[in-house]
C-alpha cells in the first residue's frame, strides 16, 4: 500500500509541479497517473521513488514512513520512458543487474534472470546486446530487470510510449497481464487515456499539481466529475455545448430538452454528450441538435460526423453504412448526457 499525505513539490523557480496531493493505493492495485504535459505526473512518481524531495508532506508505503529515505531503500522498481538498459552487458547481466547491487550471489542471479526471462519470452535472447533487440524486446528486458528484484511496488513512467502503435497495444495487453499474475502494486504514467481506461484498476485525472478526479476507468469515463475531466477522456472529444435553463426547459445549441432537476431558470449550464451517445436523424425534431453534415471521418466500423451548427461543432458517430450526405442538415439526438454547473458535475440526463 502506498500513501501520500499533503504531497508538495515547489521546484526552484516557484512551479508547483504537486500541490498537496492526498492519495492512498491499495496493495495489488494498477493505478494510472493521467493528465496533460506539466501537470505534475512524472514528478509524483519520481517524489514516489524517492529520485525528488517533497517540499512538504508524507509519503508511506505499508506502515513505513519512506519520506526522507534513498530511492533504494524503499524497495520499488521505476522502468522509465527510455528503459536505461545497458547498452554495455548482454540481456541477462541486464536483468541481473539489481540483484548484483544487492550482492546476491552470481549461481542464483542468473538462475532468477533466466526464469523472469522465461516469463517475458526473453529466454533465447539472454546473450544479446540491447542494440541487438527490438523496441519491443528492449521493454520487456527493462520490465524483466524491474521484476528480477520482487519490488514492494512498479513504478511506470510511460513504459510504452517508445513503441509503435501496434506493438504498444500488444505490450499493453501483456502488461496487464503480468501485474495480475504477479499482484504487485503498479503506478502507471500515462497522457494516453485509452490506455489508462484499457490498464488501471483505478485511474487519477491530475491537471496543475492537483489530482482532478480519482475512481475506476468506469467512472472517469461515465461520470468526470468536471469538463477537463470530460474532455479529457474519451478516443473522440465529448461535445461540450453551453445552454440555459429558460421556461422551465433546457435550451441547448438549438434543442429543447427536459430541465434538470433543481437547477432554476436563467441558470447557466454546460450540456456534456459523448459523440458515441447520440444518434443522426434527417428528420427535424426538437429534442435534437440540428447542423449541416460538413466532414465525416472513417473510424472502420463507425464514422464521425461533424455538424456546422450556429455555435460549436458537434460531433457524432454513426454505425457504417449509415452515413449521412456531406452538406445535408440532420439532427443529433442525445441518448446519454452529463450536466455540469460552475464546471462541476450536477447531474446526467436524459
Ligand atoms: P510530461 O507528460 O510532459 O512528462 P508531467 O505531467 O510528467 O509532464 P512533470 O514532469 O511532473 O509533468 O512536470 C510538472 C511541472 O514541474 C512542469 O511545469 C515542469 O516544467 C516542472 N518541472 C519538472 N521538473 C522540474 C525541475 N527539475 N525544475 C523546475 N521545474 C520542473
Amino acid at each position: 500500500m502506498i500513501s501520500l499525505h499533503g504531497l508538495t513539490k515547489v521546484f526552484a523557480g516557484g512551479v508547483r509541479a504537486l500541490d498537496a496531493i492526498d492519495l492512498t493505493i491499495a496493495d495489488g492495485e494498477f493505478f494510472a497517473l493521467l493528465g496533460p504535459s506539466g501537470c505534475g505526473k512524472t514528478t509524483l512518481l519520481r517524489t514516489i521513488a524517492g529520485l525528488e524531495t517533497p517540499t512538504s508532506g508524507t509519503i508511506r508505503i505499508n506502515d513505513t514512513d519512506v519520506t526522507s529515505l534513498p530511492p533504494g531503500r524503499r524497495d520499488v522498481a521505476m522502468v522509465f520512458q527510455d528503459y536505461a538498459i545497458f547498452p554495455h552487458m548482454s540481456v541477462a547481466d541486464n536483468i541481473a543487474y539489481p540483484l548484483r547491487i544487492k550482492k546476491v550471489p552470481r549461481a542464483q542471479r542468473t538462475a532468477r534472470a533466466a526464469e523472469v526471462a522465461a516469463t517475458l519470452s526473453l529466454g533465447g535472447l539472454l546473450d544479446r546486446r540491447p542494440s541487438q533487440l527490438s523496441g519491443g524486446q528492449q521493454q520487456r528486458v527493462a520490465l524483466a530487470r524491474a521484476i528480477a528484484c520482487h519490488p514492494r511496488a512498479f513504478l511506470f513512467d510511460e513504459p510504452l510510449s517508445n513503441l509503435d502503435a501496434r506493438l504498444r497495444l500488444e505490450a499493453r495487453t501483456f502488461l496487464k497481464r503480468l501485474q495480475r499474475d504477479l499482484a504487485v502494486t503498479t503506478v502507471f504514467v500515462t497522457h494516453d487515456q485509452a490506455e489508462a481506461l484499457a490498464l488501471a484498476d483505478r485511474i487519477a485525472v491530475m491537471s496543475n499539481g492537483r489530482m482532478v478526479q480519482v475512481g475506476s476507468p468506469t467512472d472517469v469515463f461515465q461520470r468526470p466529475a468536471t469538463t477537463f475531466v470530460a474532455a479529457f477522456i474519451g478516443s473522440t472529444p465529448m461535445n461540450l455545448l453551453p445552454g440555459k435553463i429558460a421556461d422551465g426547459a433546457l435550451h441547448v445549441a438549438g434543442a429543447t430538452l427536459p430541465s434538470p432537476t433543481g437547477l432554476p431558470d436563467g441558470t447557466d449550464i454546460v450540456y456534456g454528450v459523448r459523440p458515441e451517445y447520440t444518434d443522426l436523424t434527417t428528420t427535424e425534431r426538437p429534442d435534437a441538435f440540428p447542423g449541416a453534415v460538413s466532414v465525416l471521418e472513417n473510424l472502420g466500423t463507425s464514422t464521425l460526423v461533424t455538424l456546422e451548427t450556429a455555435g460549436p461543432l458537434i460531433q457524432t458517430v454513426v454505425p457504417e453504412g449509415d452515413e449521412p450526405r456531406l452538406g445535408t442538415r440532420a439532427w443529433a439526438v442525445p441518448r446519454r448526457a452529463l450536466i455540469y454547473r460552475d464546471d462541476l458535475l450536477h447531474t446526467t440526463a436524459p
